[in-house]
């Protein structure tokens, strides 16, 4: 056992691997719910707009984004949102998909032979159908 500080309120509790104490990450759970509510209806929403309605706090939302939990709409991600790798604007999670791909490349070079070529049919299939 460890005890850490919360990243979220800063208060030492016993961590069991997790950066977040079992009151924060119950807090989290219930803005993830009202957040995603509010990004339902409020498809091209910013993060600014989204923390002024929910009253959520804006670390949280970037929290629930890098997560994956949550998606910003729109290519430049909001403008707060970046690959970890390449600095790139990005929608959810913590890397851009290029970077995320060349990570689980080198991850699982024995599982991934004939991944790339599936990735690209799928990739043309997209391009094809916003024609
Ligand atoms: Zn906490
Ligand atoms: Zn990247």
């Amino acid at each position: 056992m460890n005890i850490i500080k919360c990243m979220f309120c800063k208060k030492p509790f016993v961590s069991m691997g997790g950066r977040i104490c079992p009151e924060c990450l119950e807090q989290i759970d219930k803005d993830f719910i009202t957040v995603r509510d509010y990004i339902y209806e409020h498809k091209h929403s910013n993060i600014d707009k989204i923390a002024e309605e929910t009253e959520v706090s804006k670390h949280v939302i970037l929290h629930l984004l890098k997560e994956g939990r949550l998606i910003i709409d729109g290519a430049d991600g909001g403008g707060v949102l970046f690959c970890e790798s390449c600095k790139k604007p990005i929608n959810t999670g913590r890397m851009c998909p290029a970077c995320m791909e060349k990570v689980s490349n080198t991850m699982n070079k024995t599982v991934t032979h004939e991944k790339p070529a599936e990735v690209k049919q799928e990739q043309n299939f997209k391009g094809s159908a916003k024609i």
